[in-house]
């Protein structure tokens, strides 16, 4: 996904907008003889406490600290929208909500700031902020992408304000948007270069609190993404929609497909025009949402996270592996580990990392799996694989098996691969940022995506990571690392522990229980490949992951059981 920053308006400059603002109040609002209103009072906390977040580099880093201080202004708001400071009030959420989405990248606090702003003309036309908040929001929309849409809050700029500060601004503006005026004649057809992109299948997969949609194509896909509000004359929901350009779609996949898991009603996708393909999506409730794209098979992947996660009011959604982060369900419950996904790495037509002399990753990931089932069964848990033969299932298919299923946890089983063929060892991961440039490569090498997809798969993560388990996550890779090493080294001596790490799986993003991916050793150098074709290795690889796994439930139950 690209996020495009707005060179328009500085930070800088909205802050000196916002001491404006307030300094204009002190000069003819304030009545000495009565004192100040209730409304001024609240004004005036908030206000204090706006200053006090920008001063702190730490509380900026927690969502819930701006939420705060929105929320003290929207309540204002909410109690007296006729007090002269309801506007103020409603522009500066537009602000924070602008300058928190500087920080945490999440779409829906910008799109919460073009309301803030959008409302401000709307509920007080007249006010002198009202055409400042429709030239902010037409900002916005050009950030979002939306260039029609803010060509025409500019045009209303110049029309309804045409005596304010801004028209001139607003003129400038539509000059510079000339291309985007709205037009009196259909759209021509636009000859696409290179080879068109065929749309071949749509898949959703739902959860309670967030739900996958995923458009596979013959080819890497270029699109652009709106929302669109609910429409009170029509009744209509309010929609999302991804817009896939050079691309067709057949006929037979044109149809509409119902949903209805409390996120999406429906996804609908049909031939836009000639060139464009345009997957709808009817929105029951969304908090937010991302849409990137991924290759290998090419694919548009749009996430829809939900209201309601488990843990969504209590956690900061900027920090990861905070040591608050509440118990897992079935641990509140002393529930134990009842379900467990394995995930062989790779198949099919990914054969993963190929050796020196020619094991593929695939096949070994397979064994291992294939040789830690039974004898997790043999000690009572259901086992799921995510591909029990060498057939190809995508990333996102995998984490929504586990999902789907309720499964406990999730161990993703991989062999690790390197430029050097050197490189050796034994390394688990969870989810997270990768703090090295080695665990970034070899998330980059499990996802099959590039540094720049990388990167925007770091920005997804911190969307997701209140949901995802992290500490729980953490100790299971612990677990599985401490026995893996011990059990190697023990029977094939010389072993490098390279410890636990986080990196940005794709595989694991969105795993609703704990969830690690091993790397099992390097099948890029000759001697651990070699190892790694031995049945007497792979036993012994097997055995140590169950330890590793029986460890962290045995855990997990005592910590779950009564205390004194
Ligand atoms: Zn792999």
């Amino acid at each position: 996904m690209k996020v495009l920053m707005d060179k328009t308006i500085s930070p800088l400059s909205w802050l000196m907008l916002f001491f404006a603002v307030a300094l204009s109040y002190n000069f003819f609002h304030v009545d000495p003889a009565h004192g100040k209103s209730y409304c001024e009072r609240l004004y005036d906390s908030a206000r204090k406490d706006y200053y006090s977040l920008l001063e702190s580099e730490r509380k900026q880093r927690f969502h819930d600290s701006w939420e705060k201080v929105i929320g003290k202004f929207d309540d204002l708001v909410d109690r007296y929208p006729e007090c002269s400071r309801a506007p103020d009030a409603l522009f500066n959420m537009g602000v924070l909500y602008q300058k928190l989405y500087r920080k945490s990248w999440l779409r829906g606090d910008l799109t919460k700031a073009l309301e803030s702003f959008r409302k401000v003309a709307e509920s007080y036309p007249k006010n002198s902020l009202a055409d400042d908040a429709l030239f902010a929001a037409a900002g916005i929309l050009e950030e979002m992408g939306d260039k029609e849409e803010a060509y025409e809050v500019y045009s209303s700029i110049r029309s309804s304000y045409s005596k304010g500060d801004m028209a001139k601004k607003a003129g400038r503006k539509l000059t510079e948007l000339a291309d985007y005026a709205p037009r009196q004649e259909p759209v021509e057809t636009v000859a696409v270069t290179g080879d068109k992109v065929n749309i071949s299948d749509i898949k959703y997969w739902s959860n309670p609190d967030y739900t996958r949609v995923v458009v596979y194509g013959s080819g890497k896909m270029a699109f652009s993404e709106n929302q669109l509000k609910k429409d009170p004359v029509t009744g209509k929901p309010p929609r999302l929609y991804v817009d896939i350009m050079g691309a067709a779609i057949p006929r037979s996949l044109c149809e509409t497909i119902p949903i209805a898991d409390g996120l999406l009603l429906q996804a609908r996708v049909a031939q836009y025009n000639t060139t464009t393909v345009r997957l709808v999506l009817d929105i029951d409730s969304m908090k937010d949402h991302r849409v990137f794209s991924m290759e290998n098979p090419s694919r548009l992947v749009i996430d829809v996270m939900g209201e309601g996660g488990k843990y969504a009011d209590d956690q900061p959604a900027m920090e990861t592996a905070e040591s608050s982060e509440p118990l897992p369900l079935a641990q509140q419950f002393g529930l134990s580990v009842q379900k467990i996904v394995l995930d062989p790495g790779h198949g099919g037509r990914d054969p993963g990392a190929v050796g020196p002399n020619g094991l593929k990753e695939k096949d070994v990931t397979l064994a291992l799996a294939l040789r830690l089932k039974p004898i997790l069964e043999e000690r009572g848990y259901q086992i799921l694989m995510t591909r029990q033969a060498d057939v190809y299932v995508g990333l996102e298919e995998r984490t929504a098996m586990a999902n789907d299923n309720g499964a406990d946890l999730f161990i993703s089983i991989h062999t690790n691969a390197s430029r050097s063929r050197k490189a050796r060892g034994v390394e688990t991961y969870f989810l997270g940022v990768a703090k090295t440039r080695e665990a970034s490569e070899t998330a980059m090498l499990e996802n099959a995506i590039s540094q720049q997809a990388l990167s925007d798969l770091e920005k997804i993560l911190l969307d997701l990571t209140r949901t995802s388990n992290l500490k729980q996550s953490s100790v299971l890779a612990e677990s599985i690392q401490d026995s893996l090493y011990a059990g190697l080294s023990e029977s094939f001596g010389d072993v490098r522990n390279l410890g636990v790490k986080q990196a940005s799986f794709y595989v694991l993003i969105g795993a609703r229980m704990p969830s690690v991916l091993v790397e099992t050793s390097f099948i890029s150098n000759p001697g651990e490949e070699k190892l790694l074709s031995r049945k007497d290795y792979r036993d012994t690889v097997s055995q140590s992951l169950l330890n590793g796994i029986i460890k962290f439930v045995r855990a997990l139950s005592s910590a779950s059981g009564p205390r004194p």
